[in-house]
């Protein structure tokens, strides 16, 4: 009764049991063990197996060939190569790069540094539902425009971006599109050549996969280049230095697989628990929903409590695991830039939880939050 109930999922998944029983086969001595660069005898020839199928079952679930997936630790490391390997390759052609004020932090920290490092960035502001509209990118594109970085899906609303238009738009002004699509993965169709996407940064535990493994997609054709971050062996085709994790890797492989197997029936069941909650509060006074259902995937729902204290609620909701709208700096407690970047009041922002559910949640969890929050919102309104 007093267990925690997880509805944070988009803050990480926990590992699915099928993913760790995989993971556990490339540790230790009786298992692949080996350094996959290993070419001098079989134990590393097999641990490269291990990585190449790997590397196949993330490149099959988003459309595009093995090549072009380079192993990172992270969509932070991704969206850090994308960016900044990008830009830094190509400033011959232009120096201005195009994103948005509500992407992630390692996309919005990775364009103000590259501000300070003499490139331009263009910062679009999206809309109350999140989004970034075709129109808005194709006022913002200049002839040095080289660049254009915009997230699959928000992590704090869920709100998904229109990526087959924008990527039109990007192409037609002569730039590159990177995709940060972390919370992507399961949710939307990632064909990256349906759509048209040249770099893309996957992260493997936002999926069931382990923490500290990730992907950037990196298209070969047309060949798009970019620097390296990190040097040393000359891995992953140059782009990406560094002994391979194989655990982690066969972790996010597998992980991607089930995705591609079983995300379709997994979204209907998680649709249903995300209207579950929904119709649960409907009957509450001032309820807000920040998301905007109609352009958003399922699973994330972010809502404001009006007229609440925000870290109250949270105390008072303490047997939910959930995020807040806010971020705590040493000296404050700072509304979310996403929440204020699409126009919420500074005072709902700080009022405001993010819920979001994935393949474990059931409805006993939704119920177990409805009923927390119908039980504590009256006396923290009082
Ligand atoms: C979680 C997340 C990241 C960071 O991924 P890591 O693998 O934890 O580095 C980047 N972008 C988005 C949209 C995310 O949700």
């Amino acid at each position: 009764m007093n267990a925690l109930v997880y509805l944070d999922y988009a803050a990480t998944t926990p590992v699915d049991p099928r993913v760790a029983e995989v993971m556990g086969r490339h540790l230790t001595l009786e298992g692949t063990f080996a350094n996959p660069a290993s070419r001098s005898h079989m134990l590393g020839w097999q641990a490269e197996q291990a990585v190449e199928n790997a590397r196949r079952q993330v490149a099959d679930l988003i459309g595009a060939d093995p090549r072009e997936i380079v192993w990172t630790s992270g969509a932070t490391e991704a969206d850090n190569l994308a960016l900044t390997g990008f830009m830094r390759a190509n400033r011959e052609r232009g120096r201005h790069l195009v994103t948005s004020t509500i992407e992630h932090k390692a996309v919005v920290d990775t364009a103000t540094a590259l501000e300070h490092e003499g490139f331009e960035v263009t910062w679009l502001t999206p809309g109350a539902d999140g989004c970034i509209t075709p129109d808005q990118l194709r006022q913002a594109m200049r002839p040095d425009t080289i660049l254009v970085s915009l997230m699959a899906v928000n992590n704090e609303l869920g709100s998904i971006n229109p990526l087959a238009e924008l990527a039109e738009i990007t192409h037609a002004g002569g730039a590159a599109l990177h995709v940060d699509a972390a919370q992507g993965v399961g949710r939307l169709d990632l064909d990256v050549k349906r759509l048209g996407i040249d770099l893309m940064s996957l992260s493997g535990h936002k999926a069931y996969g382990p923490k500290g493994i990730g992907v950037l997609y990196v298209r070969r054709s047309p060949e798009i280049s970019i620097e390296p971050l990190i040097h040393g062996g000359g891995h992953e085709r140059g782009m990406r230095s560094g002994t391979l994790a194989t655990h982690q890797i066969v972790g996010m492989g597998e992980a991607f697989a089930l995705i591609h197997a079983e995300a379709e029936a997994d979204q209907a069941r998680i649709l249903a628990l995300r209207n579950r909650l929904l119709e649960g509060l409907s009957d509450l006074e001032g309820v807000v929903c920040n998301t905007a259902i109609d352009a958003a995937v399922p699973n994330i729902l972010n809502l404001a409590f009006e007229g609440v204290d925000g870290e109250s609620l949270l105390m008072a909701l303490r047997n939910l695991a959930v995020s807040t709208g806010s971020a705590c700096n040493s000296a404050s407690v700072e509304p979310s830039y996403v929440l204020t970047g699409i126009g919420v009041p500074r005072a709902l922002a700080l009022a405001s939880l993010r819920f979001s559910f994935g393949r474990f949640t059931t409805e006993a969890d939704i119920d177990a939050a409805l009923a927390a929050i119908r039980h504590a919102l009256p006396g923290l309104r009082r």
